[in-house]
């Protein structure tokens, strides 16, 4: 049983390190539009075209930042539906995928329905390390179900034409298929939940 074997103490995954930052790089307008490195490879984007955010791997040396998440990591966590906390999978039911959530019910009618979350879900073994540790959730938090999960977006800061190289103006949401996508440096994957039912896991509440 995977996600009984959390230890309470461990660093999230999808938690930067000292280690771990972003690389030095230099975007260039793309001749189809859009941003690109000026030294790019294949490797800088996914399937759908995004240009990513290229960060250094050190998982596990210096300090933890727990305010800071792992672009990589992240990326994999959201994509795969791991666990933000161990990297195992996510608890997964009949119910759909486990999610917690930053308690924003007043937002609006049906909320979380719609919802960009950039925040990969959890297992059953960490739902409770998430709700006391992730800063996010402090002030609290709900868990919900979610059974369709087939949207993606992206996060991450958008560009602008300028001369003589795109400047980055503002961090923006947009999906996968939204053509300012070609402007934005991905840091963070983003899925849109649909059809999401509330549980009571009787979570921690935050200190
Ligand atoms: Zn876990």
């Amino acid at each position: 049983m995977a996600e009984a074997a959390t230890q309470s103490n461990a660093v999230p995954y999808i938690t930067a390190w000292s280690a771990e930052q972003y690389a030095r790089y230099e975007v260039v307008a793309h001749p189809a539009g859009g941003i690109a490195y000026r030294d790019e490879v294949p490797h800088d984007r996914d399937a759908d075209g995004i240009l990513w955010a290229r960060m250094t791997l050190g998982r596990g040396r210096g300090r933890p930042d727990f305010g800071r998440v792992h672009t990589g990591r992240q990326r994999r966590a959201m994509r795969a539906l791991l666990c933000q906390v161990c990297g195992g999978p996510a608890s997964r039911t009949g119910d759909g995928v486990l999610w917690l959530l930053k308690d924003d019910r007043a937002d609006w009618p049906g909320w979380p329905e719609g919802m960009a979350a950039t925040h990969p879900p959890v297992c059953l073994g960490c739902a409770d390390t998430a709700a006391r540790r992730c800063p996010h959730l402090r002030g609290g938090c709900v868990a919900v179900r979610e059974r369709e999960f087939g949207t993606h977006g992206v996060y991450g800061g958008r560009y602008r034409p300028a001369a003589p190289s795109p400047r980055a103006v503002t961090d923006v949401i947009a999906g996968v298929d939204d053509p300012r996508a070609r402007w934005i440096l991905a840091t963070q994957l983003v899925r849109v939940l649909r059809d999401c039912s509330f549980v009571d896991l009787r979570l921690s509440r935050a200190a």
